[in-house]
């Protein structure tokens, strides 16, 4: 079944009944390119979490109208997760947001930190963020979020763990920490209705100042393990587990 993102104020209630159109360059995408015709069922999703089933009633004056059938069950995951990621070479930044949004991120905001080799000049930013929410966007659509995650505007280590700081429970991924007691007593904090921030480091990893100053901001940095991940791996390693709980919370299965 097609998908398509369409913004709140586009769900109309008209005598008892809910109507959507579709317009615009979604309007061409659907009736050139997808040739979709009345009687045909859609997934539409209004961006904030809501999922209808439509059905297709008429193709005409550049617009798609849509009766909505019923509202789909919710997919998001029950907690929001914001991937704090370092910089990294610039296919595996966009490997990442895309693997990242299908694991169920609500945010992902790029992060230049000490060992960041990427360079990303000012006047290059716009374009690359353009590019990275359009890969957010389409990843949503794959996987059929409700949401599309949001690409933040680029932050500097220290910006990041300053606004990172009104999050219930953060997550500072540092390849020098040993042991395993303080992931899981994060991990354990983690659940429904929680803000919770991961923060990645770029390839040449986190510097023992970085690791301080997450301290000092009131992070606990926590190990993944006796392997040293790369940083395209580690992320989606964290956003997995915490994806598989939150999942399972949300049927309400999970025992600790
Ligand atoms: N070049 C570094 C590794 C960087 S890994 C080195 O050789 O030491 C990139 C990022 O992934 C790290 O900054 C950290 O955030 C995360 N990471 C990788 N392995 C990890 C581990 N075992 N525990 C915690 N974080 C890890």
């Amino acid at each position: 079944m097609h998908h398509f993102f369409v913004k709140p104020e586009q769900i109309v209630k008209e005598q008892g009944r809910k109507t959507v159109c579709i317009d615009g360059p979604d309007f061409h995408h659907a009736s050139q390119v997808l040739r979709i015709r009345p009687g045909e069922e859609l997934l539409i999703s209004d961006g904030t979490g809501k999922d209808y089933r439509c059905r297709v009633v008429a193709v005409e004056n550049e617009e798609m109208l849509t009766y909505v059938l019923h509202e789909e069950e919710e997919r998001e995951l029950p907690a929001s997760l914001i991937l704090y990621q370092s910089l990294v070479k610039g296919e595996k930044m966009e490997w990442i947001i895309q693997k990242a949004v299908e694991l169920g991120v609500s945010r992902i905001v790029p992060v230049v930190s000490e060992n960041t080799i990427v360079k990303l000049e000012k006047k290059k930013e716009e374009s690359r963020l353009q590019r990275w929410q359009a890969i957010a966007q389409s990843a949503a659509k794959q996987s059929k979020r409700s949401k599309i995650p949001e690409i933040g505007q680029v932050l500097t280590l220290k910006e990041a763990l300053c606004e990172a700081g009104r999050c219930d429970i953060r997550l500072f991924a540092y390849e020098h920490e040993e042991g395993m007691s303080r992931t899981v007593k994060e991990l354990e904090k983690t659940g429904a209705g929680k803000e919770i921030a991961v923060f990645i480091g770029p390839e040449g990893g986190y510097s023992p100042k970085e690791a301080e100053l997450a301290r000092e901001c009131g992070f606990s940095p926590v190990s993944l393990g006796k392997r040293i991940l790369r940083a395209e791996t580690a992320g989606l390693a964290l956003l997995s587990v915490l994806m598989l709980k939150l999942e399972c919370e949300k049927e309400k299965i999970y025992r600790e």
